[in-house]
């Protein structure tokens, strides 16, 4: 059959395919870097998702929008990451532990004795690790590992490749990220990602639901003043103290959160607070937090030093950030309740432990650790890191899909690298075998972890 047409007719359907050709495409640009899976966020979790990704030899990038990896370790001064032990034997390792370890051992320092029991006092077997010196090996780690570490950058857009006509064969990329570092827009091709950003801003980017509450827990700044007082002489003069101390909070100079645990303490070195409503999830909400943070500290010395006897008061540390306790957590294909934490329920889909008290901080009460009964250990279901609906995106870290009262015990760091290590394997994995994170079978996700370490719930 012959077909003939107009020059009108030709140039309609060239025009045609020309739309239909815009409609399904996105545009590659010539500097499209790829890779396999693409973390964002440089914190516990996602220092241990590259590392966990790269070592099963994903092509892997590691986006941090600071200047340092740690996160909250780090930048936020919660240098001391926990809980990898429960009840005498040890339930986090793998990636998470083999870092924390090393910085332990290089510096001379001591990790302490998991197998004396702490009772209610759970904060006895985190570990304290020199923070520069963390900072250091985690990014040596990620570098020999593999992991391409980008600084100064953040996503800005996430287009799904699903349907695009610019993305065939069977290498699928399954993402496209459109990215910022320092006024230069980036562009990445991958096909699996990992928001590891503590506040679910790549799972947002790419249309998934989160979760938050109205009024958040309060962060802390951590920083060090010293009184310089001489405590006993203040101890005989807490009256004038208390006094001096209520005036300047009449005439506004100080707040009852700059001094969490009481004027006393403060003087003796405690220096304990709250940032109300301290949020980071996004720039002009970080930017506030870190400002009140600030000023908070320069209420406590200027106040010292307005103490008889504390003139010679002085700041001598403070941390490059307030550390936010909670914002947005993400919806995933199953949320964790704080039942399911408490009863330490174990999933056919369970991939990693989790151990802590139950740690909501109240504003105005403070916090009242609801401690596991004994013998319990928490776990983590691998839907929980997959948000609902959205393939070939997981979530690890703060941000895990749970209840407000589990999140409370899940945010702490030896978890949110246990979780890490769980989506850098089956990113990685999903990536090599093109398929979705979902579409992995089980046992192959814990046959991997267990060769690298990790412990696995049975
Ligand atoms: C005061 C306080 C005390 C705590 N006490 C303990 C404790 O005793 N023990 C313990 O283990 N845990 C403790 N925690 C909890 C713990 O420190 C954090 O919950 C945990 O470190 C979070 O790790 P993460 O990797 O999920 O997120 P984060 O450490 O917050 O890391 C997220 C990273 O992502 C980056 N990022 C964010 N958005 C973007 C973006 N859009 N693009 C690129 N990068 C981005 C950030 O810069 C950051 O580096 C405490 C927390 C606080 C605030």
């Amino acid at each position: 059959m012959k077909i003939t047409m107009t020059l009108q007719q030709y140039f309609v359907s060239i025009l045609t395919g020309l739309l239909l050709f815009s409609l399904f495409s996105v545009p590659i640009f010539a500097d499209t870097v790829h890779c396999d899976v693409v973390v964002v966020g440089g914190g516990s979790a996602g220092i241990v998702a590259a590392v966990q990704s790269a070592r099963c030899g994903a092509k892997t990038i590691l986006i941090e929008a600071g200047f340092q990896l740690g996160g909250n370790a780090t930048t936020g001064g919660v240098n001391f990451p926990g809980l990898f032990h429960a009840w005498g034997k040890q339930v986090i390792a793998g990636i998470g532990w083999e870092l924390v370890e090393e910085t332990v051992q290089l510096n001379h320092d001591l990790l302490p004795d998991f197998f004396v029991p702490t009772g209610t006092q759970h904060w006895k077997h985190q570990i304290r690790v020199n923070l520069p010196l963390y900072v250091v090996l985690a990014e040596e780690l990620c570098l020999k590992s593999g992991v391409e570490i980008r600084y100064f950058e953040s996503p800005m857009e996430v287009i799904s490749l699903k349907s695009s006509s610019t993305n065939s064969g069977t290498d699928k990329e399954n993402w496209q990220l459109i990215t910022v570092s320092q006024g230069e827009k980036r562009t990445i091709r991958c096909k699996q990602m990992i928001d590891c950003t503590g506040n679910g801003t790549l799972c947002a980017l790419a249309g998934a639901e989160r979760m938050r509450e109205n009024t958040i827990q309060p962060g802390t700044f951590q920083y060090s003043i010293r009184s310089n007082m001489d405590i006993a002489k203040a101890e005989t003069q807490i009256a004038d103290i208390r006094k001096h101390y209520e005036e300047a909070q009449k005439a506004n100079l100080i707040k009852p959160e700059d001094f969490r645990n009481g004027i006393m303490a403060v003087i003796k070195g405690d220096n304990s607070n709250y940032v109300f409503g301290a949020d980071n999830s996004t720039g002009i909400l970080r930017t506030e937090t870190n400002i009140r943070g600030r000023q908070s500290m320069l209420r406590v010395l200027r106040f010292l030093q307005s103490l008889p006897g504390g003139e010679n008061a002085k700041l001598i540390s403070m941390s490059a950030e307030v550390g936010v306790r909670e914002t947005w957590r993400v919806k995933g294909r199953y949320v964790i309740t704080a039942d399911d934490y408490r009863s330490g329920k174990v999933w056919a889909d369970s991939l990693a432990y989790a151990f802590y008290p139950i740690d909501l901080h109240i504003n105005e009460t403070g916090v009242r650790p609801a401690h596991l009964k004994e013998g319990v250990v928490a776990t983590i279901p691998f839907r929980a890191l997959l948000p609902e609906n959205i393939d070939h995106l997981l979530v690890a870290g703060r941000c895990i899909s749970s209840d407000r009262f589990a999140n409370s015990a899940l945010r702490v760091q030896a978890t949110c690298m246990s979780s890490g290590q769980v989506t850098g394997a089956a990113a990685a994995l999903s990536a090599l075998k093109n398929i979705a994170p979902a579409e992995l079978d089980i046992a192959t996700i814990k046959a991997t972890l267990k060769e690298h370490n990790a412990i696995v719930p049975e």
